[in-house]
């Protein structure tokens, strides 16, 4: 079956331009991201019974207890990876439903997606071939294990939250690279860390809620 890009009612292109404004509200300024996230049907990385919510600026199950995150905090992880260039590798950890990686596809050279489920992993690189996008490769494995084959990275993006920071996301930065992730267990901030020469530099940014970063896969 063809997917619905163009979607109806409550998936329609008005619905979507209500949301792009509402993140301009919230400070969300990066044009290509507000752009790609205009362009990128939301709709169809949910399941028929959520597709009608998916412009609504919120997080939805994905099933397997996990979600799909609120498009105002992919804005703006996806805004901080952009913010000091456009990085060429990039590695997102935890793709879930394929939306970031889909919105990632079109900001970046090549995107390495890692997702621990392989359900999800399957119905995302679905998706994603569906909607021609080439420059995405998916590996199904726990991506806080050991280094991806194809490290080192521009920008490591992780959408599960770990207690602490693991020393195998900061081995895998370039000089320059950044990781975007959030950190905690209940309570849990967003952080930015950048490999300088000879040191991680942290910024800190708002409280955020995550699934926590889990071990091992599923099948
Ligand atoms: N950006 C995704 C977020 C999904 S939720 C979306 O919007 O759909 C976070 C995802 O991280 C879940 O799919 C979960 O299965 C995955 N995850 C958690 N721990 C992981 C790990 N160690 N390695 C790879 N993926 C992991």
């Amino acid at each position: 079956m063809k997917p619905d890009i163009g979607g109806i009612g409550m998936t329609s292109q008005r619905t979507r331009e209500r949301l792009v404004q509402r993140l301009i509200d919230q400070g969300v300024s990066n044009i290509s991201v507000l752009n790609a996230i205009r362009t990128t049907p939301r709709h169809l990385f949910l399941d028929e019974a959520m597709s009608h919510r998916a412009y609504e600026d919120t997080a939805l199950p994905i099933g397997f207890n996990q979600t799909l995150s609120q498009p105002y905090i992919v804005a703006r992880m996806t805004e901080l990876l952009l913010r000091d260039g456009r990085p060429e590798k990039v590695l997102e950890i935890g793709s879930g439903s394929g939306y970031q990686t889909a919105l990632l596809a079109q900001l970046v050279d090549q995107v390495y997606a890692v997702e621990r489920i392989k359900p999800l992993l399957d119905k995302s690189r679905k998706i994603l071939r569906q909607l021609k996008y080439r420059n995405v490769m998916f590996q199904h494995s726990d991506g806080s294990l050991e280094r991806h084959s194809y490290a080192p990275f521009d920008a490591i993006l992780c959408a599960a939250a770990p207690v602490s920071i693991p020393d195998v996301f900061l081995e895998q930065l370039m000089p320059d690279g950044r990781l975007i992730l959030p950190v905690g267990k209940e309570s849990q901030v967003l952080k930015m860390i950048t490999r300088k020469a000879d040191e991680f530099v942290t910024e800190t940014f708002e409280t955020v809620r995550f699934v926590p970063l889990c071990k091992g896969t599923v099948r």
